[in-house]
């Protein structure tokens, strides 16, 4: 996914919120008073299934809001290396990417050089 602009960063985090919000188990507020876990909180207990599509979406959530951070810096989509744009392609595929590809590669590999 690529950003054209900080609105749309808010809508997509709005969304996997809602997304993480569906999928989270219901928080027990009241104590277990000698119920076992499974009849106190059923929500919960069948919710496990959808442990990986929460993992997947509180994984997607905190790269949405750590690309809104390089949107307020002004740094989104901006090589932190060379100052050039990023190229739309490798921001769909990393979105929080802060160096260009030739960067990236400079900083992988910075002894190849004297
Ligand atoms: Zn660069």
């Amino acid at each position: 996914m690529c950003f054209q602009n900080r609105q749309q960063v808010v809508d997509a985090i709005r969304k996997t919120n809602a997304i993480v919000n569906s999928l989270q188990p219901e928080a027990c507020e009241q104590p277990y008073g000698g119920m076992s876990m499974a009849a106190h909180c059923d929500g919960a207990v069948s919710a496990v299934d959808q442990i990986p599509q929460l993992n997947a979406a509180q994984g997607r959530l905190k790269q949405l809001q750590a690309v809104l951070e390089m949107f307020d810096k002004g740094t989104y989509g901006i090589c932190q290396g060379c100052g050039e744009r990023i190229p739309a392609k490798r921001l769909e595929v990393i979105p929080t990417a802060s160096l260009c590809v030739d960067c990236k590669k400079k900083e992988e590999a910075p002894a190849s050089r004297h």
